[in-house]
């Protein structure tokens, strides 16, 4: 482990090698990054990773790290995913101080470059319809054809293009398209479309614009205006770069920002696409957009993922140029691992049964002092109640004990955990043949669950008091997907669903601590896994916990 991060600081990615150069070589002051969602729905594990390299960046560099919504498309839903977008990324820890911006302020600054190329005899008023322009692009082993509107006349364009803006033509019925070449090998730089009409209100700008710049037009000027220096992005945009440059340079700014591409971020057998989590959500498959079987940054805190656990997940993924999927089972090893000294080691049984100590005292009840984290004693200690009933797990006890049995089964002896070794005397079973409730006596002199006289036992096994633990509800997950058939089904796409991607255990008992959790307290259950309280669910008294993450995996750091 020690071993890697060393390599890793050493080691330049390929990013921080292009910043470096271009420090080194004057060619800014200062780095200026930035992270540009659009609007239109939860952030995810795969944003995060671009969130925190942005930031990560900025702050290595001594720079800036730039907020900005890319809302330049107006459509109906956005305006409430602007705050869930904020609260994920302020969760993540990146700060972007005062540098708040959202794309639809420029506007206007945007329609002033289109105007400044149509003057330059760049840009063209095209009427050819949507169908049209597609048919006249060409193909990639084809060149295009050019529209028969390419030569109009600048002062024709300024005035068609100053009516579009005025709202004198349909949707669809004209755009503004850079005149660069139709023969280009780049399907990109065949004169793209840079603005449209469409009559829509903006969640910001109401009705002022009848008139959108695309994505490619506005991108570039965006990161210009906000003096952004490093433009990265994910490399489905590379083929775009030669028309982010064009516009840049055509637009004539003094420091044009440049733009690099990384390979996006994939993990294995999760759902990511907004499209499928959005029907899962909306077929009631899951319980919303922060259902803990999802991987948005929002059901991953629910869950009870840390910041930290996340950060050093994408650190640990690195910045690569090829795409690549990365395994679920490392984000849980970055879980386990922040969390094995933080969290408390609580006791909980997740499917009790009655344990009775027939030679302790009736109606006595004991404190007991529990170091909350043996590795960690800064997390201190705390007073467990002990007495003569408790509940352990059912598949703590058998009758007949099969090989290796190490746990409960008559005559043999065990340590519950901080407390007392313990020798089964037998059982009481139901009409069905159930256990219901274990008999053992225990050995007083071997408190704190120390042997009095050497002798061992081999099994050590939680409890709780029967009299004062607290009934709680714990959720386990398993994949969301099926990880045998893969998550698309090959056929018609849709996803290939686990049936079992939840089990809700009621009628667990904890111990009386942990019936004061309140949301996104994360415990550790001892010998059950990472736990967290549950956001909506969970009420003091009334606990819900939603598992992290079981303790153990095969999972290896390569
Ligand atoms: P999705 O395809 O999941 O809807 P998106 O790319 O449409 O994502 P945007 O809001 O446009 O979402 O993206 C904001 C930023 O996040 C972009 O710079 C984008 O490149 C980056 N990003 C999106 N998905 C990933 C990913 N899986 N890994 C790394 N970065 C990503
Ligand atoms: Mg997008």
């Amino acid at each position: 482990m020690e071993k890697e991060t060393a390599k890793e600081t050493v080691s330049k990615n390929f990013i921080e090698q292009i910043i470096e150069k271009d420090l080194a070589e004057g060619k800014y002051d200062e780095i200026c990054t930035r992270f540009p969602p659009e609007p239109n729905g939860y952030l995810h594990i795969g944003h995060a990773k671009s969130i925190l390299l942005n930031y990560g960046l900025a702050q290595k560099y001594h720079g800036k790290f730039n907020m900005r919504f890319d809302d330049t498309n107006p459509t109906k839903e956005k305006v409430e995913f602007v705050e869930s977008i904020k609260k994920d990324i302020q969760w993540l820890g990146a700060d972007w101080e005062d540098r708040l911006y959202f794309a639809s302020n420029y506007f206007e600054q945007m329609y002033e470059a289109a105007v400044k190329l149509i003057k330059k005899g760049k840009a063209f008023v095209c009427d050819l319809t949507a169908e049209e322009i597609r048919e006249y692009r060409g193909t990639l082993t084809e060149p295009g054809k050019e529209s028969p509107y390419r030569n109009r006349s600048i002062e024709e364009n300024l005035e068609l293009f100053e009516k579009m803006k005025n709202g004198e033509f349909e949707d669809g019925s004209k755009v503004l398209r850079a005149k660069i070449d139709m023969a280009s090998p780049n399907i990109n730089m065949r004169d793209p479309v840079i603005y449209r009409v469409a009559h829509m209100t903006h969640h910001n700008t109401g009705d002022k614009w009848c008139i959108y710049p695309m994505y490619d037009f506005a991108h570039p000027i965006e990161d210009a205006i906000e003096g952004v220096t490093h433009s990265i992005c994910t490399l489905e945009f590379e083929d775009h770069r030669p028309l982010y440059d064009w516009v840049v340079q055509e637009l004539e700014y003094v420091h044009p920002p440049k733009q690099i591409e990384f390979a996006k971020l994939y993990l294995t057998n999760v759902v990511t696409g907004k499209r499928y989590i959005k029907k899962l959500v909306e077929d009631g498959i899951v319980d919303g957009w922060d259902d803990p079987r999802l991987v948005s940054i929002a059901a991953l805190r629910r869950r009870g993922f840390t910041p930290e656990s996340i950060q050093k997940f994408v650190e640990l993924c690195g910045v690569s140029k090829a795409n690549s999927s990365v395994d679920y089972a490392m984000l849980e090893y970055c879980i386990r691992e922040d969390l094995k000294m933080k969290a408390p080691r609580m006791m909980a049984v997740l499917d009790p049964v009655k344990l009775v100590i027939d030679n302790y005292p009736e109606g006595e009840i004991e404190y007991l002092e529990v170091p909350n984290n043996m590795e960690n004693p800064d997390l201190g200690t705390r007073q467990v109640p002990f007495g003569r009933e408790l509940y352990i797990e059912r598949e703590d006890f058998m009758e007949v004990p099969i090989k290796k049995y190490k746990r409960l089964y008559p005559e043999n002896e065990v340590r519950l955990m901080n407390a007392y070794f313990v020798t089964c005397t037998g059982c009481e079973k139901d009409e069905e043949g159930n256990v219901t409730v274990i008999h053992c006596t225990y050995d007083p002199a071997s408190k704190g669950g120390n042997s009095p006289d050497g002798r061992k036992v081999k099994g050590t096994i939680h409890w709780v008091c029967a009299e004062t633990a607290v009934e709680a509800e714990c959720r386990l997950y398993e994949n969301i997907v099926d990880e045998e058939k893969g998550v698309y089904n090959k056929e018609d796409g849709s996803l290939n669903l686990n049936p079992n991607s939840l089990t809700v255990v009621k009628g667990c008992l904890v111990e009386p601590e942990l019936g004061k959790a309140e949301a996104y307290d994360r415990f550790q259950f001892v010998r059950n896994g990472f736990f967290c309280a549950d956001c909506h669910d969970s009420k003091p008294g009334a606990p819900v916990f939603n598992r992290i993450v079981s303790l153990k995996s095969s999972f290896k750091l390569k």
